[in-house]
C-alpha cells in the first residue's frame, strides 16, 4: 500500500532521465488502475489508449532543457469524476450525467498537465460528492484497500483508494465537509483540502460554491507541496480565486514555542472510538517531543457546525443541481407521446423535467435538492439559511481568534475508522454527524491535512487532522514532515 517511500520528485528526475522507465511506470500506473477498477471500484473511467499514446509522445519528444522545466513530468494521477477533464466523461457518479462530456479541463488539471503530469483516469465516488461512504455512486460502491468489507470513506473513496493502492502517487479530491480528508484518513493516507480560493474551481462541478475546494492526496507530504504549488494561484475563470499573499503564516518550528490548539468543545464528543482517542493522545505526545507546547482553545459556537454545514452546503447545492434539467445538462429522458395525455406544450415540459430529474438522481441527491429547497423557500430563508451565515461567521470569528493563540488546531480527522458497507447507508444523519471535525475548516475556508496516524485493533488506518490559519499550507506539510517520523 503506502510502502512505497519514493517522493514525486525523486520519480520524476527518473521519469525525465529515461523514456523507457517513463512508458513502464505509466504501464505499470494503468494496470495498476486496471486492478484498483476490478477490485476496489475506484475508477469510472481509465484514460483512452490513443489519448495516452499522444500524451506519452508529446512528454517524450520534448529536449531535455523543457523536460527540466516541468516539476511533474511523467507523473501518472487520477482526478475525481466531478472535476472536468475533456479527455474523459465527466460523470458525478450520477446517472443524469454518464455520458456528459466537457468542452474544457478545469484549471487545475490543466495546470498538472501542462507541470507534466500523465491522467491515468477518473475516480468513483458519491453521487454529486454527497457523502462520506462512496457508497452512493450510480457505478457502484468503492471498498477500502483494507478490508473489502468496508468503505473506503467519501465522498473522495476513488481518488483516496487510487494512491493507496499505488496506482497514482497523486490524485485529485474535493472537499466540501471533509471529502478529501475523511478517505484519505480511512485508507491511510494524506489528504489535503486547501484554504478557500487558493485552487480554481473552475471546472469543477459545483455542490455548495461557498465552501468546496479541489483536495490533493498523496504519499508523502513533499509530494503534496509540490502538487500544491503547481495548482495554486489566481485565476481569471474563478472570481473567488486568490493569487499567493507575500507574507505567508510561518513554517512549523519544532522546540521554538510552537503551540498547538487541542478544542475544548472536542473532549468527551460522542462517539469516538477508543483507537482514535488513544492516537490522538499519542499525536500530543509526539508534539510534545517535538518541543511544543499544547493549549485548550474554546470554539464554543463549533458544536453548531455540523448544522450550519448541513443547512448550507443543502441550500447551495439545491441550486446547483437546477442546471440537470435535460435541456442545459443532462440525459435527457423524454416523455413518450403514449405518456402525453394531450395538454398544453407547458405541461408536456414539466413531464420531460419529471421524468428526467426523477430517474436521472439517486436518492440521496433528491433528499438534499428538496430539503436544501425547502431552506431556501420565501417564509424560511431568514429562519434557516441567513441564520447558518450568522453562526457560520461567529465559528470563523471563533477560529480567527483562537489561530491568534495557537499554530494549528488538531484533532482527529473522523470520530471512527471505516464502517462496513451498508453500516450507514440510508441514514443522512448518520452520514452527516461523523464530519464534526472536518466541517468548521470548510465553514472558515481554512486549510487542513489529514495525516495517516497509526491504526486500531482491525489493522484500518486513523487519520488525524492539522488545521491551520488561512494560507498556511506550508506549515501544515513541514509539520507533517516533523510528525512522519513518530507514529
Ligand atoms: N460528508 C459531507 C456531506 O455528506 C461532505 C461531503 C463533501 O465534502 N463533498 O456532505
Amino acid at each position: 500500500m503506502v510502502g512505497d517511500r519514493q517522493t514525486l520528485r525523486e520519480l520524476v528526475s527518473q521519469l525525465r532521465a529515461d523514456e523507457g522507465r517513463l512508458r513502464d511506470y505509466i504501464n505499470d500506473a494503468v494496470i495498476g488502475a486496471i486492478i484498483a477498477k476490478a477490485d476496489h471500484n475506484a475508477y469510472i473511467s481509465l484514460v483512452e489508449a490513443n489519448r495516452l499514446d499522444d500524451r506519452l509522445g508529446e512528454l517524450t519528444s520534448l529536449p531535455p532543457e523543457e523536460k527540466a522545466k516541468l516539476p511533474l513530468y511523467g507523473a501518472p494521477m487520477a482526478v475525481k469524476d466531478n472535476i472536468c477533464w475533456k479527455e474523459a466523461p465527466t460523470t458525478c457518479a450520477s446517472n443524469i450525467l454518464k455520458d456528459y462530456r466537457s468542452t474544457y479541463t478545469a484549471t487545475v488539471v490543466e495546470r498538472l498537465e501542462a507541470a507534466g503530469a500523465v491522467v491515468i483516469g477518473k475516480t468513483n465516488l458519491d453521487e454529486f460528492a454527497f457523502g462520506n461512504s462512496s457508497e452512493s455512486s450510480a457505478f457502484g460502491p468503492v471498498t477500502n484497500p483494507y478490508d473489502k468489507t468496508r468503505i473506503p470513506g467519501g465522498s473522495s473513496g476513488g481518488s483516496a483508494v487510487a494512491v493507496a493502492t499505488g496506482s497514482v502517487p497523486l490524485a485529485l479530491g474535493t472537499d466540501t465537509g471533509g471529502s478529501t480528508r475523511q478517505p484519505a484518513a480511512f485508507c491511510g493516507v494524506y489528504g489535503l483540502k486547501p484554504t478557500y480560493g487558493r485552487l480554481s474551481r473552475h471546472g469543477l462541478v459545483a455542490f455548495a460554491n461557498s465552501m468546496d475546494q479541489i483536495g490533493l492526496f498523496g504519499k508523502n507530504p513533499d509530494d503534496l507541496r509540490l502538487a500544491f504549488a503547481v495548482c495554486a494561484g489566481e485565476d481569471p475563470a474563478d472570481s473567488t480565486s486568490v493569487s499567493l499573499p507575500d507574507t505567508f503564516p510561518k513554517p512549523f518550528e519544532p522546540g521554538r514555542g510552537f503551540t498547538v490548539g487541542v478544542v475544548r468543545e472536542h473532549r468527551g464528543a460522542k462517539g469516538v472510538q477508543p483507537a482514535v482517542a488513544d492516537a490522538f493522545e499519542r499525536l500530543l505526545g509526539a508534539f510534545a517531543e517535538l518541543g511544543c507546547r499544547t493549549l485548550e482553545v474554546s470554539l464554543p459556537t463549533s458544536v453548531h457546525s455540523i448544522a450550519v454545514y448541513v443547512l448550507t452546503a443543502l441550500a447551495e447545492a439545491s441550486t446547483n443541481l437546477e442546471r440537470f434539467d435535460g435541456v442545459n445538462y443532462g440525459n435527457r429522458v423524454e416523455v413518450m407521446p403514449d405518456d402525453v395525455v394531450f395538454g398544453p406544450d407547458a405541461d408536456r415540459l414539466m413531464k420531460m423535467y419529471a421524468a428526467t430529474r426523477g430517474l436521472g438522481f439517486g436518492e440521496e441527491v433528491k433528499r438534499r435538492i428538496m430539503l436544501g429547497t425547502f431552506a431556501l423557500a420565501e417564509g424560511y430563508y431568514d429562519a434557516y439559511y441567513l441564520r447558518a451565515q450568522r453562526v457560520r461567521t461567529k465559528i470563523r470569528r471563533e477560529l480567527d481568534e483562537a489561530f491568534s493563540r495557537v499554530g494549528l488546531i488538531v484533532s482527529p480527522t473522523f470520530p471512527t475508522t471505516a464502517f462496513k458497507l451498508g453500516e450507514i447507508a440510508g441514514d443522512p444523519l448518520a452520514t452527516f454527524l461523523g464530519d464534526l471535525f472536518t466541517n468548521p475548516a470548510n465553514l472558515a475556508g481554512l486549510p487542513a491535512l489529514s495525516i495517516p496516524w497509526g491504526s486500531d485493533g482491525d489493522g484500518l488506518p486513523i487519520g488525524m487532522q492539522l488545521m491551520g490559519p488561512a494560507f498556511s499550507e506550508e506549515r501544515l506539510f513541514t509539520t507533517a514532515e516533523a510528525l512522519a517520523s513518530k507514529p
